[in-house]
């Protein structure tokens, strides 16, 4: 199924991301997780492409795995950094052939040894030089991209960074996904900016529920996220305590979903990092919610 059909349903959703595997003896493993939450039948499941150093050659075999084994509507990540356009056709057509309708077109990180190199001669600069040669390609996926309530760190400020989104858009993302939001409030002054800009396509929030001390760190790193003070009280008071810390950093995720449905976004995306039980958890916590 098309995401862009899902999205249009006056239905709340819940859906989660998967990463692949790191290493090729860790893919059963991965394979399973993923499987575990796919059997929990989200609305949909993205899989990552290349990121926090999975390897990208699995994306493909865990989407379509998730899709044809539990019916479960996917949506493949690909990146174009550091790729040829011939990598990234042959890609285009891999995807094709498994039967993938959902692609998330992004541009990926830039590593130390991109930022070094010589950007006249990448054949991709950004995640719209991708939407464009998707769209060429005569590939009919439905694309999304990602954005940053709080900014993409490379933007010099808000108003760039929305001028840029709305580039993707008319290039043809027909859907959006932020980067990870901690404080709502954030989000909601973010999808005023961008209505007003004139982007109108579904956003959905990206919601991570922090389960152990350390992602915290992590969490920061990767993605520069603000972590409100009732947040930072909860890892000060519970993060010794791993039980403990994983019970309250799956309540503050629900808390914050609850919040963004009841202030009227349909449609929620869940970091679920190949963790079937906080997966669990979290639609238990919404089970009457969703319905
Ligand atoms: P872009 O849209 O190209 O934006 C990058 C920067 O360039 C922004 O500052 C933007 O304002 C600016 N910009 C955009 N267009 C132009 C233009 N035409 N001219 C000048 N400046 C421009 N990474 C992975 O490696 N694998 C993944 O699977 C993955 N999944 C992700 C999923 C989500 C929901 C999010 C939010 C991020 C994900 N990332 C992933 C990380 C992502 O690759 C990085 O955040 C990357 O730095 C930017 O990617 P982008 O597609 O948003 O880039």
């Amino acid at each position: 199924m098309k995401l862009s059909e899902l999205l249009q349903k006056d239905t709340l959703t819940l859906s989660f991301e998967v990463f692949p595997p790191k290493t090729d003896s860790a893919f059963d493993s991965v394979k399973q997780a993923t499987e575990e939450i796919a059997a929990l039948h989200p609305a949909f499941m993205s899989v990552t492409y290349g990121a926090g150093g999975g390897t990208s050659r699995y994306t493909l075999d865990i989407a379509k795995n998730i899709k044809d084994t539990y019916n479960v509507p996917t949506l493949a990540h690909l990146t174009c950094v550091s790729s040829t356009r011939e990598t990234v056709m042959q890609k285009i057509e891999e995807m094709k052939a498994a039967g993938i309708e959902n692609v998330m077109a992004l541009r990926g990180d830039l590593t130390p040894e991109l930022e070094q190199s010589d950007r006249s001669k990448w054949a991709y600069r950004h995640a719209v030089d991708l939407i464009h040669d998707i769209k060429e390609s005569g590939a009919d996926f439905c694309i999304g991209g990602a954005c940053y309530p709080e900014i993409h760190p490379e933007s010099a400020d808000q108003k760039e960074d929305i001028r840029y989104l709305k580039e993707k858009v008319d290039a043809g993302c027909e859907f959006l996904t932020t980067q990870m939001v901690f404080d709502n409030n954030l989000l909601y002054n973010f999808l005023y900016k961008i209505r007003e800009a004139g982007i109108t396509v579904p956003v959905m929030p990206g919601i991570m529920p922090i389960t152990n001390a350390k992602q915290v760190e992590r969490a920061i790193k990767l993605s520069g996220s603000f972590m409100p003070q009732r947040f930072k009280s909860l890892v000060d008071k519970f993060g010794s305590n791993p039980d403990a810390m994983k019970q309250a950093g799956i309540i503050y995720a629900t808390d914050q979903i609850i919040d963004l449905f009841a202030n009227g976004v349909k449609n929620v995306h869940v970091y679920s990092m190949n963790k079937p039980d906080v997966a669990a958890k979290i639609l238990d916590n919404l089970s009457s919610i969703l319905n």
